[in-house]
């Protein structure tokens, strides 16, 4: 926390508020009277009927994920990992451009409309600044483990273009059964999604199609 080196923000008159209840692990936002829309900078008056008939009342932290760009050149003082300037949309209605956090910086692993919720960072003791995650990780959004030195892609069955030969001895008196259980010697690619079979982080050449 102490050796934050990015963006701080500056408190005005009207976003006090705001970072003061972030400190305490709260989202605050702004609600117009005359409208009943909220809205998002905070500012005394309404963006959509200019009414100054506002109040502040605490968002639920929820929403989706409205846009996001991965930054792969951060700025000085921002480290050196890539990472994700994100839009989120309040449940409430307002979107707030903020980090996408607790994700792999990769455009597979993040899909816009995916619900997320805030996280508080602190960091500084007295600067806490809100980001968000997401709340549903799919299995396409989790980190799948890249494949090891394993020769070939493991718990396939093996393709044998023999039909399988059980031990009961086949009964002459019936039809030819049709309905015989399991893949009729044909390997099954549905295991592994299409997409991932070109590493694209992998400095190594392998060729998972070229066994
Ligand atoms: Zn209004």
């Amino acid at each position: 926390m102490a050796d934050y080196t990015g963006y701080l923000p500056q408190p005005t008159p009207e976003t006090q508020p705001y970072f003061d209840a972030l400190k305490h692990h709260t989202l605050m936002i702004q609600r117009c009277n005359a409208c009943a829309r909220a809205y998002f900078y905070p500012r005394p008056f309404c963006p959509n009927c200019f009414s100054f008939d506002t109040e502040w009342f605490q968002a639920s932290g929820r929403g989706t994920l409205y846009s996001f760009v991965i930054n792969y050149r951060p700025p000085p003082g921002f480290g050196v990992e890539p990472y994700v300037i994100a839009v989120v949309e309040l449940d409430e209605g307002p979107r707030m451009m903020t980090n996408l956090v607790g994700v792999e910086p990769d455009p597979e692993r993040i899909s816009c409309d995916a619900p997320v919720e805030i996280v508080y960072d602190d960091v500084t003791d007295d600067v806490t600044l809100p980001r968000f995650r997401l709340v549903v990780t799919t299995t396409d959004m989790l980190p799948r483990p890249r494949p090891s030195g394993k020769p070939g892609p493991s718990g396939e069955p093996r393709p044998s273009g023999e039909p399988r030969h059980t031990s009961e001895p086949r009964h002459s008196s019936k039809p030819g059964p049709t309905g015989e259980p399991g893949p009729s010697g044909e390997p099954r690619h549905t295991s592994e999604p299409r997409h991932s079979s070109k590493p694209r982080h992998s400095g190594e050449s392998r060729n998972p199609e070229g066994a």
